[in-house]
């Protein structure tokens, strides 16, 4: 065994790579169906960007193999991490393959840098606190326009991408837990550290991570809500593995929806009449296991017709947007959407819906870009347009 003396957070992982791989290629379509499963290999149809060649880059550098060249950024760096590889591999380091990519990505970092733009994902964020170089916004306005408390039980966590990219889902999750009269309020964040873990650049992640812990406490809340699957999946699964334990219940806002259904407390006065077809997040689906619940909630909905994409639910084809794939290869990642909408125009559906800020962006950027006429909304957007009741 190789000894590691790289300065990377999980030297455990990139050990995997020398002894668990057994190079037998499952990973690189859906296990079972043989549908296509991995938008980098597709692509660039070359064993270095599939996970397995991943894995022999990590052995490949590490026993000095293979030297520390630019030739190495794209196949390293061209990765949605998807997690599609993940759900097929049957080794037992299989649930660990997007973090050896990502602990690949730490130690590149700091060999041959990120790729071409994805250095701003951290200067921007120094800069204004969000990868999108906005002006920062602490959410004060917010809290005076939905008359919010200082103190309460909830913080909803927006997110950079919808307060910067995509508002009219931030809006429609404020009208839901206003309307569900649930006592919450906001706080001045910064990124959830996201698009930082995922590239490998970590060294504002603790920081902001410290950061966002404070303000949440500072309200007293005991319960954290999100309506990105980016956010929810770094909550709750990166704190930790950071260190960061935040003793918070974190939930995505489809969860208190569904919640509300259960208890009989949402009832829906008007109807939805449009064909949808629901495209899962991957930080939400392969990261975390959520795939019924946004179904159970849109086949509540009134003439709601849902429709399903050949590949769903653990199968499902990425958006194309993350892993830094979106900053880092624009045209690549609106390539990667045009094939989940060309699956979506199959369903027959005029709707194509997520329950993901990110997933969304990039899915209507596909969708402007090569002329598809769907409706892109996100599930509480969708919500947003139904009368809705809710007893409190
Ligand atoms: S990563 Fe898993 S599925 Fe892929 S080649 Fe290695 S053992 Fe096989
Ligand atoms: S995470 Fe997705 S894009 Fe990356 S190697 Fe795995 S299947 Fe391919």
């Amino acid at each position: 065994m190789v000894e590691i003396d790289e300065k990377v957070m999980n030297k455990e992982v990139l050990e995997m790579a020398f002894d668990r791989c057994i190079k037998c290629s499952t990973c690189k379509y859906s296990y079972k169906n043989f549908e296509k499963s991995c938008p980098s290999g597709e692509k660039f149809l070359f064993e270095s960007y599939w996970a397995s060649g991943r894995i022999r880059i990590i052995r490949g550098v590490l026993n000095g193999e293979l030297d520390w060249t630019d030739e190495l950024i794209d196949p390293i760096f061209a990765c949605t991490t998807c997690g599609a590889c993940m759900d097929s591999c049957q080794a037992p380091h299989a649930d660990y393959i997007v973090e050896m990519i990502e602990t690949l990505r730490e130690l590149a970092v700091q060999h041959i840098g990120p790729a071409k733009n994805q250095q701003f994902l951290v200067s921007r964020c120094e800069e204004s606190c969000n990868p999108y170089g906005e002006p920062n916004s602490d959410n004060e306005d917010l809290k005076k326009k939905y008359n919010l408390p200082d103190k309460a039980e909830w913080v909803y966590f927006i997110g950079c991408t919808s307060n910067y990219r995509q508002q009219s889902l931030r809006d429609a999750t404020l009208r839901f837990l206003k309307k569900a009269k649930i006592d919450f309020t906001l706080v001045d964040e910064h990124c959830c550290t996201s698009p930082m873990i995922r590239t490998g650049q970590l060294s504002i992640v603790k920081d902001y991570m410290n950061y966002n812990i404070a303000q949440i406490k500072n309200t007293g809340a005991k319960k954290v809500i999100t309506s990105c699957a980016g956010c929810y999946k770094t909550l709750i699964n990166d704190f930790e593995r950071f260190g960061e334990e935040m003793g918070l219940e974190i939930y995505h806002s489809l969860e208190l929806v569904k919640q509300l259904l259960d208890k009989k407390k949402l009832k829906f006065k008007s109807g939805y009449n449009k064909t949808v077809t629901y495209h899962d997040p991957c930080h939400l689906g392969r990261h975390m296991g959520i795939y019924e619940l946004p179904r159970e909630i849109y086949k509540q909905i009134p003439d709601l017709k849902l429709v399903e994409m050949k590949r769903n639910r653990n199968f499902s084809w990425c958006c194309g947007a993350g892993g830094g794939v979106k900053i880092g290869y624009p045209d690549w990642a609106i390539e990667i959407s045009k094939e989940r909408l060309e699956e979506a125009k199959e369903t027959g559906a005029t709707v194509i819906t997520s329950t993901c800020p990110f997933c969304k962006t990039n899915l209507t950027d596909a969708n402007e870009a090569y002329n598809f006429d769907f409706e892109v909304l996100d599930l509480m957007e969708i919500l947003d347009k139904v009368e809705i009741e809710i007893e409190v």
